[in-house]
């Protein structure tokens, strides 16, 4: 067993000498969100010198468009005089400068809203606030989506849910087992077995994902967030969540860790690198379905950044631009919107919640 234990690590093992092996949940909640030593609560991950680079992080051309995207949904929602904006996991708040920077000409746009930030650390709460002063629309921090009051508002969520915690359970002949974290003999975190069967659980699985292989492993999140998504935006509301993940429900290991822009192990250092999981979108827009929200999507981020006229903004921007300038907006563009493996075109998707009353949305206009 290694000697030099991160505190968190120390903390894990404590907790499965006391009661047992962890989920795969449980030990990603603690990983990201240790009220101490978690993940996000005391450091800026993002960027070219963080772990990671986000869309809103890529260009500024993101932000803005997902602004018009808003102001265009907040007429439709018939212009209401006071509307909540808010942010799932704002990061660095570059997201909301842009938008809000690129709908300062919309009539009554930013005089109606409010934001809300829902941010657990608080690291990233005071950065939001500093970065977001120059904002001049009140602004408002929660740690949880169910502090934010009801009333009209859009919602916008951007890698957001890939860090929220996944179960995994794999198959094996005798039934489903949720995947854990347990420590081996020779002292190390390793993935095992919870010693009893999940009951029925195939049964509760999609159709095409019953009676597949042994040693299959099935990904789910708590119900909570689309439940709750669902229920807010249903009368007067609209959700945009953007993230890499799957349209169908599917088998397999999507968990990953990442440093320095690098895969690592998730079991090594916990607590020093981000761990995130590919989204259901599917199991998504099934619970906001049932709780009375309009589902439009998912499509893919291209498509839906080419609606929205990605390309026609990089063209504008482009025409103000000095030549190295001009390159670093192809490259934001390319990136943004490629098909191929290192873009974000084909794996990020795009889906909306929204009042069933609003019809179409921005972006959407083709394919809901
Ligand atoms: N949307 C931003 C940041 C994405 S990273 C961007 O696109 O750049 C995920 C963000 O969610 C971080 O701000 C992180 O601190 C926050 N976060 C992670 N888990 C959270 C939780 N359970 N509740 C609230 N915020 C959370």
């Amino acid at each position: 067993m290694a000697d030099n234990l991160s505190p968190l690590e120390s903390e894990i093992r404590r907790r499965i000498a006391v009661g047992g092996p962890i989920s795969v949940a449980d030990y990603m909640r603690l990983c990201l969100t240790h009220p101490q030593y978690g993940y996000y609560i005391n450091r800026d991950p993002f960027g070219a010198r963080g772990d990671f680079i986000t869309a809103p992080e890529i260009s500024q051309m993101f932000g803005e468009l997902i602004g018009l995207w808003m102001a265009t949904v907040w007429r439709q929602m018939g212009a209401p005089q006071s509307l909540r904006v808010i942010e799932l996991g704002p990061g660095r708040g570059t997201l909301l400068i842009d938008a809000l920077r690129a709908v300062r000409v919309v009539d009554r746009f930013h005089a109606a809203v409010t934001l809300h930030l829902v941010e657990i650390s608080t690291a990233l709460q005071r950065m939001q606030n500093e970065r977001l002063k120059s904002l001049d629309v009140p602004k408002f921090w929660h740690t949880a989506l169910e502090e934010v009051p009801d009333g009209p508002c859009i919602i916008i969520a951007n890698e957001f849910i890939d860090a929220l915690p996944v179960h995994q359970a794999v198959k094996r002949p005798s039934g489903w087992y949720e995947r854990v974290i347990e420590v081996d003999s020779d002292g190390n975190l390793v993935f095992g077995l919870n010693y009893d069967p999940l009951p029925h659980f195939e049964a509760t699985l999609p159709d095409g994902l019953r009676h597949c292989a042994n040693g299959s492993i099935f990904e789910w999140r708590a119900d909570a967030i689309a439940l709750e998504l669902g229920r807010r935006v249903r009368s007067d509301g609209a959700a945009l969540i953007l993230d890499y993940g799957h349209v169908q429900c599917a088998l397999g290991d999507t968990l990953q860790a990442v440093a320095g822009h690098a895969y690592t192990n998730p079991l090594r250092a916990p607590g020093e690198a981000d761990i995130t999981a590919h989204v259901d979108f599917d199991a998504l827009a099934q619970r906001a379905d049932i709780v009375g929200g309009r589902v439009h999507g998912p499509i893919t981020q291209r498509d839906f950044l080419l609606h929205l006229g990605i390309d026609k903004r990089a063209a504008a921007l482009k025409a103000n631009a000095v030549h190295e300038k001009a390159l670093e907006i192809d490259r934001a563009l390319a990136r943004l919107t490629a098909m191929s493996a290192r873009g974000m075109g084909e794996l990020f998707k795009v889906l909306a919640i929204a009042d069933p009353k609003l019809g179409a949305l921005p972006g959407f206009e083709t394919s809901s």
